[in-house]
Protein backbone atom coordinates (compact mmCIF):
# COMPACT_ATOMS: atom_id res chain seq x y z
CA UNK A 1 0.00 0.00 0.00
CA UNK A 2 1.18 3.65 -0.21
CA UNK A 3 2.04 4.94 2.64
CA UNK A 4 1.24 8.23 1.87
CA UNK A 5 -2.04 7.27 2.14
CA UNK A 6 -1.97 7.31 5.88
CA UNK A 7 -2.49 10.71 7.23
CA UNK A 8 -4.34 11.69 3.59
CA UNK A 9 -7.32 14.07 3.62
CA UNK A 10 -10.04 14.85 1.55
CA UNK A 11 -12.60 17.28 1.68
CA UNK A 12 -16.09 16.05 1.07
CA UNK A 13 -19.25 18.97 1.04
CA UNK A 14 -18.89 22.17 2.03
CA UNK A 15 -17.07 22.17 5.09
CA UNK A 16 -16.46 18.05 6.09
CA UNK A 17 -13.27 15.72 4.70
CA UNK A 18 -11.58 12.49 5.42
CA UNK A 19 -8.45 10.79 6.44
CA UNK A 20 -7.38 7.74 6.76
CA UNK A 21 -5.54 7.67 10.78
CA UNK A 22 -4.43 3.53 10.37
CA UNK A 23 -5.33 0.52 8.37
CA UNK A 24 -4.34 -2.82 8.91
CA UNK A 25 -2.26 -4.28 7.83
CA UNK A 26 0.02 -1.18 8.14
CA UNK A 27 2.07 0.47 5.69
CA UNK A 28 4.97 -0.20 6.81
CA UNK A 29 4.10 -4.31 7.68
CA UNK A 30 5.82 -5.07 4.50
CA UNK A 31 3.07 -6.87 3.29
CA UNK A 32 0.21 -5.05 0.91
CA UNK A 33 -3.84 -5.76 2.26
CA UNK A 34 -4.54 -7.49 -0.88
CA UNK A 35 -2.04 -10.42 -0.11
CA UNK A 36 -2.96 -9.98 3.69
CA UNK A 37 -6.15 -11.15 2.60
CA UNK A 38 -4.94 -14.02 0.33
CA UNK A 39 -2.38 -15.25 2.93
CA UNK A 40 -5.17 -15.33 5.01
CA UNK A 41 -7.52 -17.62 3.11
CA UNK A 42 -4.36 -19.71 2.72
CA UNK A 43 -3.71 -20.38 6.43
CA UNK A 44 -6.54 -22.69 5.56
CA UNK A 45 -3.62 -25.37 4.09
CA UNK A 46 -0.72 -23.01 6.39
CA UNK A 47 0.50 -21.55 2.64
CA UNK A 48 1.44 -18.28 2.01
CA UNK A 49 1.84 -15.85 -1.62
CA UNK A 50 2.07 -18.37 -4.95
CA UNK A 51 3.26 -15.05 -6.96
CA UNK A 52 0.33 -12.24 -8.15
CA UNK A 53 -0.64 -14.59 -10.45
CA UNK A 54 -2.34 -17.12 -8.77
CA UNK A 55 -2.52 -14.77 -5.23
CA UNK A 56 -4.95 -12.14 -7.52
CA UNK A 57 -6.73 -15.32 -9.08
CA UNK A 58 -7.44 -16.52 -5.46
CA UNK A 59 -8.74 -13.29 -4.38
CA UNK A 60 -11.04 -13.09 -6.89
CA UNK A 61 -11.79 -16.48 -6.16
CA UNK A 62 -13.17 -15.92 -2.69
CA UNK A 63 -14.67 -12.95 -3.45
CA UNK A 64 -17.09 -14.52 -6.18
CA UNK A 65 -17.77 -17.46 -4.22
CA UNK A 66 -19.01 -15.47 -0.60
CA UNK A 67 -15.41 -16.51 1.15
CA UNK A 68 -15.53 -12.95 2.79
CA UNK A 69 -13.86 -14.25 6.46
CA UNK A 70 -10.19 -13.43 4.78
CA UNK A 71 -11.39 -9.19 3.85
CA UNK A 72 -11.78 -9.07 7.48
CA UNK A 73 -8.70 -9.35 7.80
CA UNK A 74 -7.69 -5.59 6.48
CA UNK A 75 -8.69 -2.59 8.62
CA UNK A 76 -9.67 0.99 7.99
CA UNK A 77 -9.51 4.03 10.38
CA UNK A 78 -10.88 6.77 8.75
CA UNK A 79 -11.48 10.25 10.87
CA UNK A 80 -14.37 12.25 9.24
CA UNK A 81 -16.16 15.69 9.67
CA UNK A 82 -19.58 15.32 8.18
CA UNK A 83 -22.99 16.79 9.05
CA UNK A 84 -25.46 15.13 11.45
CA UNK A 85 -27.79 14.18 8.22
CA UNK A 86 -25.03 12.10 7.35
CA UNK A 87 -24.06 10.41 10.33
CA UNK A 88 -27.99 9.74 11.29
CA UNK A 89 -27.53 7.02 7.70
CA UNK A 90 -24.21 5.84 8.21
CA UNK A 91 -24.55 4.77 12.02
CA UNK A 92 -27.10 2.22 10.86
CA UNK A 93 -24.59 0.24 9.73
CA UNK A 94 -23.82 -1.77 12.78
CA UNK A 95 -20.18 -2.95 11.90
CA UNK A 96 -18.44 0.24 12.10
CA UNK A 97 -17.04 0.96 15.37
CA UNK A 98 -17.63 4.75 16.17
CA UNK A 99 -15.91 7.97 18.45
CA UNK A 100 -17.63 10.94 18.41
CA UNK A 101 -17.24 14.54 19.15
CA UNK A 102 -19.11 15.56 22.36
CA UNK A 103 -21.33 18.74 21.76
CA UNK A 104 -21.45 18.37 25.65
CA UNK A 105 -17.49 19.00 25.93
CA UNK A 106 -16.67 21.12 23.40
CA UNK A 107 -18.98 23.96 22.37
CA UNK A 108 -19.60 24.53 18.72
CA UNK A 109 -18.48 26.78 16.59
CA UNK A 110 -20.22 29.75 14.61
CA UNK A 111 -19.53 27.65 10.97
CA UNK A 112 -20.05 24.36 11.81
CA UNK A 113 -23.03 23.91 9.59
CA UNK A 114 -23.89 21.99 6.82
CA UNK A 115 -24.90 24.60 3.35
CA UNK A 116 -25.49 22.89 0.03
CA UNK A 117 -24.04 23.97 -3.25
CA UNK A 118 -27.42 23.31 -4.78
CA UNK A 119 -31.23 22.91 -3.61
CA UNK A 120 -32.41 19.47 -4.91
CA UNK A 121 -36.19 18.70 -5.59
CA UNK A 122 -38.26 16.50 -4.34
CA UNK A 123 -38.55 13.01 -7.38
CA UNK A 124 -41.86 12.28 -8.48
CA UNK A 125 -40.71 8.54 -8.82
CA UNK A 126 -39.25 7.74 -5.82
CA UNK A 127 -40.80 9.25 -2.11
CA UNK A 128 -37.48 8.96 -0.09
CA UNK A 129 -35.01 10.95 -3.43
CA UNK A 130 -33.88 14.21 -4.85
CA UNK A 131 -34.15 15.14 -8.65
CA UNK A 132 -32.82 17.64 -10.45
CA UNK A 133 -32.46 20.90 -9.26
CA UNK A 134 -34.40 24.21 -8.62
CA UNK A 135 -33.26 27.63 -10.81
CA UNK A 136 -30.07 29.82 -9.73
CA UNK A 137 -32.63 32.52 -8.22
CA UNK A 138 -34.31 29.83 -6.25
CA UNK A 139 -30.69 28.87 -5.00
CA UNK A 140 -29.05 31.67 -4.42
CA UNK A 141 -32.60 32.82 -2.27
CA UNK A 142 -32.55 29.60 -0.27
CA UNK A 143 -29.21 29.27 0.83
CA UNK A 144 -29.19 33.17 2.00
CA UNK A 145 -32.43 32.01 4.07
CA UNK A 146 -30.43 29.44 5.77
CA UNK A 147 -27.33 31.31 6.62
CA UNK A 148 -29.34 33.40 8.11
CA UNK A 149 -31.42 31.04 10.08
CA UNK A 150 -28.09 29.25 11.19
CA UNK A 151 -26.74 32.91 12.22
CA UNK A 152 -29.99 33.33 14.39
CA UNK A 153 -29.53 29.80 16.14
CA UNK A 154 -25.70 30.16 16.44
CA UNK A 155 -27.00 33.71 18.41
CA UNK A 156 -29.41 31.99 20.03
CA UNK A 157 -26.48 29.31 21.43
CA UNK A 158 -24.35 32.01 22.14
CA UNK A 159 -26.65 33.76 24.51
CA UNK A 160 -27.65 30.36 26.00
CA UNK A 161 -23.93 29.83 26.93
CA UNK A 162 -23.09 32.98 28.13
CA UNK A 163 -25.95 32.93 30.47
CA UNK A 164 -24.56 29.89 32.00
CA UNK A 165 -26.33 27.27 30.47
CA UNK A 166 -24.69 24.14 30.36
CA UNK A 167 -23.48 22.87 26.50
CA UNK A 168 -25.29 19.93 26.64
CA UNK A 169 -28.67 22.09 26.59
CA UNK A 170 -28.03 24.78 25.21
CA UNK A 171 -27.08 22.80 21.56
CA UNK A 172 -30.59 22.40 21.52
CA UNK A 173 -30.79 25.64 19.83
CA UNK A 174 -28.69 24.51 16.85
CA UNK A 175 -29.92 23.05 13.79
CA UNK A 176 -30.04 19.20 14.04
CA UNK A 177 -29.45 17.78 11.00
CA UNK A 178 -26.71 20.08 9.56
CA UNK A 179 -24.17 20.71 12.15
CA UNK A 180 -20.79 19.03 11.55
CA UNK A 181 -19.42 16.41 13.79
CA UNK A 182 -16.07 14.53 13.82
CA UNK A 183 -16.27 11.02 14.42
CA UNK A 184 -13.43 8.26 14.41
CA UNK A 185 -15.02 5.46 12.53
CA UNK A 186 -13.35 1.77 11.74
CA UNK A 187 -14.24 -1.16 9.88
CA UNK A 188 -13.11 -4.25 8.20
CA UNK A 189 -12.73 -4.01 4.31
CA UNK A 190 -15.61 -6.96 3.78
CA UNK A 191 -18.04 -4.56 5.98
CA UNK A 192 -17.17 -1.97 4.46
CA UNK A 193 -17.59 -3.49 1.05
CA UNK A 194 -21.49 -3.81 2.18
CA UNK A 195 -21.84 -0.64 2.93
CA UNK A 196 -19.97 0.84 -0.07
CA UNK A 197 -22.62 -0.82 -2.16
CA UNK A 198 -25.36 0.27 -0.44
CA UNK A 199 -24.41 4.15 0.21
CA UNK A 200 -23.08 4.52 -3.55
CA UNK A 201 -25.74 3.45 -5.23
CA UNK A 202 -27.63 5.72 -7.22
CA UNK A 203 -30.49 5.63 -4.61
CA UNK A 204 -28.26 6.33 -1.62
CA UNK A 205 -28.79 10.02 -0.39
CA UNK A 206 -26.26 12.87 -1.79
CA UNK A 207 -24.96 13.62 1.27
CA UNK A 208 -23.85 10.15 2.37
CA UNK A 209 -23.18 8.99 -1.30
CA UNK A 210 -20.28 11.90 -1.33
CA UNK A 211 -18.41 10.19 2.12
CA UNK A 212 -18.73 6.34 0.67
CA UNK A 213 -17.57 7.28 -2.86
CA UNK A 214 -14.45 9.22 -1.55
CA UNK A 215 -13.80 6.39 0.76
CA UNK A 216 -13.81 4.07 -2.25
CA UNK A 217 -11.92 6.19 -5.20
CA UNK A 218 -9.25 7.92 -2.65
CA UNK A 219 -8.75 5.34 0.14
CA UNK A 220 -10.21 1.84 -0.92
CA UNK A 221 -9.07 1.44 -4.46
CA UNK A 222 -5.67 2.52 -3.44
CA UNK A 223 -4.79 0.57 -0.75
CA UNK A 224 -6.92 -3.10 -2.03
CA UNK A 225 -6.91 -2.52 -5.69
CA UNK A 226 -7.37 -6.41 -6.71
CA UNK A 227 -10.34 -6.38 -3.90
CA UNK A 228 -11.28 -3.13 -5.57
CA UNK A 229 -11.43 -4.55 -9.04
CA UNK A 230 -13.32 -7.79 -7.97
CA UNK A 231 -15.51 -5.82 -5.53
CA UNK A 232 -16.52 -3.77 -8.74
CA UNK A 233 -16.78 -6.77 -10.71
CA UNK A 234 -18.56 -9.35 -8.99
CA UNK A 235 -20.71 -6.96 -6.79
CA UNK A 236 -21.09 -3.17 -7.92
CA UNK A 237 -21.72 -4.56 -11.82
CA UNK A 238 -23.95 -7.43 -10.58
CA UNK A 239 -27.77 -7.58 -10.48
CA UNK A 240 -28.34 -10.12 -7.29
CA UNK A 241 -26.89 -8.60 -3.59
CA UNK A 242 -24.23 -10.38 -1.96
CA UNK A 243 -25.10 -13.71 -0.11
C1 LIG B 1 -31.23 3.74 0.14
C2 LIG B 1 -31.50 3.40 1.58
C3 LIG B 1 -32.68 3.78 2.18
C4 LIG B 1 -32.96 3.47 3.52
N1 LIG B 1 -34.12 3.86 4.08
C5 LIG B 1 -34.38 3.59 5.38
C6 LIG B 1 -35.63 3.99 6.01
O1 LIG B 1 -36.48 4.58 5.38
N2 LIG B 1 -35.81 3.71 7.31
C7 LIG B 1 -34.86 3.01 8.05
O2 LIG B 1 -35.08 2.78 9.23
N3 LIG B 1 -33.69 2.62 7.48
C8 LIG B 1 -33.44 2.88 6.19
N4 LIG B 1 -32.24 2.49 5.63
C9 LIG B 1 -31.25 1.80 6.48
C10 LIG B 1 -31.28 0.27 6.24
O3 LIG B 1 -32.50 -0.29 6.65
C11 LIG B 1 -30.13 -0.38 7.02
O4 LIG B 1 -30.33 -0.16 8.40
C12 LIG B 1 -28.77 0.15 6.63
O5 LIG B 1 -28.64 0.21 5.23
C13 LIG B 1 -27.70 -0.76 7.20
O6 LIG B 1 -27.73 -1.98 6.49
P1 LIG B 1 -27.30 -3.33 7.14
O7 LIG B 1 -28.16 -3.67 8.32
O8 LIG B 1 -27.27 -4.37 6.04
O9 LIG B 1 -25.80 -3.00 7.57
P2 LIG B 1 -24.99 -3.34 8.90
O10 LIG B 1 -25.69 -2.84 10.10
O11 LIG B 1 -23.60 -2.84 8.65
O12 LIG B 1 -24.95 -4.87 8.96
C14 LIG B 1 -24.26 -5.63 7.97
C15 LIG B 1 -24.87 -7.00 7.90
O13 LIG B 1 -24.65 -7.65 9.14
C16 LIG B 1 -25.78 -8.44 9.47
N5 LIG B 1 -26.33 -7.95 10.75
C17 LIG B 1 -25.88 -6.86 11.46
N6 LIG B 1 -26.58 -6.76 12.61
C18 LIG B 1 -27.48 -7.75 12.60
C19 LIG B 1 -28.48 -8.18 13.50
N7 LIG B 1 -28.72 -7.54 14.67
N8 LIG B 1 -29.22 -9.25 13.18
C20 LIG B 1 -29.00 -9.92 12.03
N9 LIG B 1 -28.07 -9.59 11.12
C21 LIG B 1 -27.31 -8.52 11.41
C22 LIG B 1 -26.77 -8.31 8.33
O14 LIG B 1 -26.54 -9.34 7.41
C23 LIG B 1 -26.39 -6.99 7.71
O15 LIG B 1 -26.74 -6.89 6.34
C24 LIG B 1 -31.98 2.76 4.28
C25 LIG B 1 -30.78 2.37 3.69
C26 LIG B 1 -30.53 2.68 2.35
C27 LIG B 1 -29.21 2.27 1.74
Amino acid sequence: MDAELLGKRIAVLDKGWIELIDMLPHPNAGVSADLAIVNAARVSFMGESKGPEKDKKLLFYLLRNHHTTPFEMVEFKFRVRAPLVTWWQWVRHRTWSFNAQSGRYTAFEENDFYVPDVWRKQAASNKQASDGQVDTETNAELTRQLESLYQQSYDLYSRALEAGISRELARVFLPGFSVYYTWVAKIDAHNLMHFLRLRMAPDAQHEIRVYAETIYEHFFKPALPWTAEAFSEYILKSEQPPQ
